[in-house]
């Protein structure tokens, strides 16, 4: 079977690729090794949850997603604070400064997943199995599905995550790291209301954020150098170190549901391209969840991709080429680097020894909360304006 393009991992990323190029007329169609994924379910929770930035959001709206998720679970912030040591010193962002009427908006990665399912034409789907061999050439892709089936295109777009076996096929190797921290990962009820304000302490064994949810909960993303030992702990004696751990910021903590942890890595792709190849999202790169913008970056390649390859598409030329998708490469390597920079300083810069360093940092983190303009040029990268 023959498509324009064919996309493979149906995550968030890859899901969303297809639905624009779809909805820009091309024959875009979508692998995926495992099935559909499961209806959204309210009664259920889905512990992982995404910090969307404004940029985001705005490309959902035009995809016709967003519309699909407005008004279930999805829970906008207004605020966030940011600290160290002492709640009373925290580094303020405020929608207003921005002009925006949210920073973002927190939502369950079942219910971003199943509104952009549901936008796919299902005549484009192909479920149940997993890429097992890719030809490349200057012409198009050639794949081999588990299940024997062949299909062609002329660009192949991996977006199978950061594992990515199709990166490995097409020849792109990879540089990075795993942390020694683990993020565990909760929704907790708490005693004073969260208010929309989202809550970021860096603490010495790794940073702990609350994020405002749409029922009142805060969804909590612990990464910890200790979270063997955390996970061990009952849910009370867990509940009282988490209160600990936020300076009592919303009160005690008094429900939570069952824990889950993921491990943490840096990863970055040497090359984004190759003839008719392209990569985008986790499978190009993945960062330390603690400035929330994994899903973030993959939604701008996808943007940055769909808009290279119509461009390209409509000015009568060919959208497979090398040259094409360079174009792609340029527009999205160094916004991800800079990216995977930034969240890799933070998350060490609070764990060194050095003497006089935490009374410098914490005098740096003032500073950027008197200078106005920093601080606005600070939250306008992470809103993706
Ligand atoms: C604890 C934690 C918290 C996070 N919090 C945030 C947050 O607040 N905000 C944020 O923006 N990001 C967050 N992230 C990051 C975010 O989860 C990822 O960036 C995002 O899920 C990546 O999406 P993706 O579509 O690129 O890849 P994935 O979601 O990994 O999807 C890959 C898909 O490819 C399929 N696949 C794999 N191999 C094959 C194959 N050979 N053939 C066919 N299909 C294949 C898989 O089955 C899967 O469906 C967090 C991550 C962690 C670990």
């Amino acid at each position: 079977m023959r498509h324009d393009i064919i996309v493979a991992g149906a995550g968030l990323v890859g899901c969303a690729i297809v639905r624009a190029l779809q909805q820009a007329g091309f024959d875009a169609a979508l692998v995926e090794r495992g099935g559909a994924p499961r209806p959204f379910d309210p009664a259920m929770d889905d512990l992982r949850v995404y910090a969307l930035s404004p940029a985001s959001i705005r490309w959902l709206q035009a995809l016709g997603v967003w519309q699909q998720v407005d008004g279930w679970r999805e829970g906008p912030y207004q605020a966030m604070k940011v600290w160290s040591e002492e709640p009373s010193r925290a580094l303020g962002f405020d929608a207003a400064d921005l002009r925006l009427p949210a920073l973002g908006s927190i939502v369950e990665n079942q219910l971003l997943q199943w509104a952009l399912w549901r936008q796919l034409d299902p005549a484009r789907l192909h479920t149940g199995a997993a890429v097992e061999e890719l030809a490349l050439d200057e012409k198009g892709a050639q794949l081999r599905l588990a299940d024997g089936r062949r299909l062609e295109c002329r660009v192949l777009v991996a977006a199978d995550g950061v594992d990515s076996r199709l990166r490995g096929m097409a020849g792109i190797d990879t540089v990075g790291w795993s942390y020694e921290q683990r993020a565990i990962v909760a929704h907790v009820q708490t005693a004073k209301p969260h208010g929309q304000v989202a809550l970021q302490r860096f603490l010495k064994t790794g940073p702990l954020a609350f994020l405002p949810l749409g029922d009142g909960r805060s969804s909590i993303v612990w990464s910890s150098t200790e979270a063997e030992r955390l996970l061990g702990l009952d849910d009370a004696a867990f509940l009282a170190e988490l209160a600990g751990a936020i300076q009592y910021e919303r009160g005690a903590i008094t429900g939570t549901t069952a824990r889950a942890s993921f491990p943490l890595r840096l990863n970055h792709a040497r090359d984004y391209v190759r003839d008719s190849f392209a990569l985008a999202g986790d499978a190009a790169h993945s960062v330390h969840p603690l400035a929330g913008q994994g899903v973030n970056l993959g939604f701008s390649d996808a943007a940055a991709l769909v808009s290279v390859l119509t461009e390209t598409r409509d000015a009568g030329r060919d959208y497979g080429s090398l040259r094409c998708l360079k174009r792609y490469e340029r527009a999205r390597k160094a916004a991800n680097l800079d990216m995977l920079a930034v969240t890799d300083g933070l998350s060490r810069a609070f764990d060194l020894d050095l003497p006089g360093w935490a009374p410098l940092r914490d005098l740096g983190m003032q500073a950027v909360q008197r200078l106005q303009p920093l601080k606005t040029l600070l939250a306008r990268q992470a809103a993706g304006l």
